[in-house]
């Protein structure tokens, strides 16, 4: 007999978990559904930098990217790059994000990141308060290291922008970086330090909420891939899998990069590229610096996680695949020297690169929302950079919109059928 549930939540990343935590406490029965495993490697909310960021305000799509972008597309050492290819909706999503990267749409983002990110890191501390979990939160802020005079100029004008949404952030020399971080010897040249971030080991989050989702009575699918939908007029009724049906009444949408593959089966477009990006984890660093770091110029993240430092970096845009190319991960590791002294990172080995894709969407805000043409189809997906830092208010928005409350934050510019 076909199962049923209230909520079928497709995916079981960081965004899928969160959801299931909060729509479960609202007494709903809730399924999560994973063609993997929960909080393993193919899944992006696994091996990547782990920081939880209302620093990060500014959308990917900004005045100025796109030079930049096209300056580093081709060259495949660079933080960024377009993997060639002929394919209609990477060339769709690349003139959305063309059209995004000015001033007037960067400005009408901000408000919008800025109410997410800082609800979530407030979620973040109400999860540490009321539940008995852990998994290596800290709220030691971040640096964003410069070397160049470009570099500088880039960190000032974003001390300028944050003091205008009232982030604080502080513009440091190298004497005060090196006090402020003294594990570790920074050469860079200055740095803005944003006191407010945190960082988290995410594998151990997207678990511990997992367990705790569990306690809530969610049921979870694992190794279960939803392959199609069955529907009534506007309506899904159920999710086809390679092990039969699921039904529900609410159905979410978080299942990341992959998302656009699976809505071609409702004829639904969601403008998502995967962005892969890669991570080398050291067990047991030489120096162990508190504070996590973002290598201004060559767009790396540097974080300790328990007793071991995570390097983190590159967004390729790619087809749905985890190939790991040495060269870009050598990249991120050479990028290094330049900024932290000592580092012996040269014994690294990189085939134990781990890769991830991030769901992007082309103008950085996520898709939180009910689709037009279907609904009970809920979107929670395209969180790029952010997904980890935003799954806590994304998880709270998917239950206040499945219970039809008013939502937290205002959502009227994440709507899924925006473009
Ligand atoms: C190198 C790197 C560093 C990053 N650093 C940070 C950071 O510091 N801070 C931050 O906030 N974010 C960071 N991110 C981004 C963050 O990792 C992502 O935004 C986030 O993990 C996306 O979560 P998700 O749940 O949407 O997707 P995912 O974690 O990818 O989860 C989607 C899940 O859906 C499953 N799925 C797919 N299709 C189906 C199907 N048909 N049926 C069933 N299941 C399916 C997949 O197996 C997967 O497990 C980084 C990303 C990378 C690559």
């Amino acid at each position: 007999m076909e199962q049923k549930f209230d909520v079928i939540i497709i995916g079981g990343g960081a965004i899928g978990i969160c959801s299931a935590y909060y729509i479960s406490k609202n007494g709903l029965s809730v399924a999560v559904i994973e063609k993997s495993e929960i909080g393993k490697e193919s899944s992006c909310s696994f091996g990547n930098a782990g920081l939880i960021s209302p620093s990060h305000f500014v959308p990917l799509a900004a005045p100025g990217m796109v030079a930049k972008g096209l300056k580093w597309m081709f060259n495949p050492e660079s933080p960024f790059y377009i993997h060639p290819r002929l394919d209609s909706e990477l060339l769709k999503w690349l003139w959305r994000y063309f059209r995004a990267c000015n001033e007037k749409k960067m400005r009408r983002g901000i408000p919008v990141l800025y109410d997410l990110t800082h609800e979530s890191l407030q979620l973040f501390k109400k999860i540490n308060a009321e539940e008995k979990i852990s998994y290596g939160f800290q709220h030691r802020g971040l640096l964003m290291l410069h070397n160049t005079v470009a570099g500088e100029k880039a960190n000032r004008h974003e001390a300028h922008l944050a003091e205008e949404v009232g982030v604080e952030a502080r513009l440091l020399n190298n004497d005060e970086l090196n006090k402020l971080e003294p594990n570790v010897k920074i050469l860079s040249r200055g740095g803005l330090y944003f006191p407010d971030d945190g960082h988290l080991i995410p594998d151990q989050f997207v678990n511990a909420m997992a367990e705790l989702a569990k306690k809530n009575g969610v049921a979870f699918f694992s190794q279960t891939e939803v392959i199609g939908f069955e529907k009534k007029q506007h309506r899904i009724t159920s999710v086809v899998t390679q092990n039969g049906k699921i039904g529900g009444k609410e159905f979410i949408l978080a299942n990341g990069s992959w998302s656009p593959l699976l809505m071609k089966k409702l004829s639904l477009n969601i403008s998502v590229q995967p962005g892969k990006g890669y991570s080398v984890t050291v067990k047991q660093p030489v120096h162990l610096p508190k504070i996590p770091f973002i290598l201004t110029e060559a767009r790396v993240a540097i974080t300790p996680m328990g007793g071991a430092l995570r390097f983190g970096g590159t967004l390729e845009l790619s087809t749905i695949n985890l190939t790991i190319n040495e060269r870009r991960v050598k990249a991120i590791l050479n990028a290094v020297p330049a900024y932290l002294d000592d580092m012996r990172l040269h014994t690294v080995n990189t085939k134990e690169a781990w890769a991830g894709l991030r769901p992007c969407s082309p103008d950085g805000l996520p898709f939180i929302g009910r689709f037009k043409t279907i609904s009970n189809l809920i979107a929670a997906t395209g969180h790029a950079m952010l997904g980890i830092t935003l799954a806590p208010i994304t998880g709270k928005l998917i239950s206040e919109i499945v219970s039809s409350e008013k939502t937290t934050v205002d959502i009227s510019q994440l709507k899924p059928n925006r473009f």
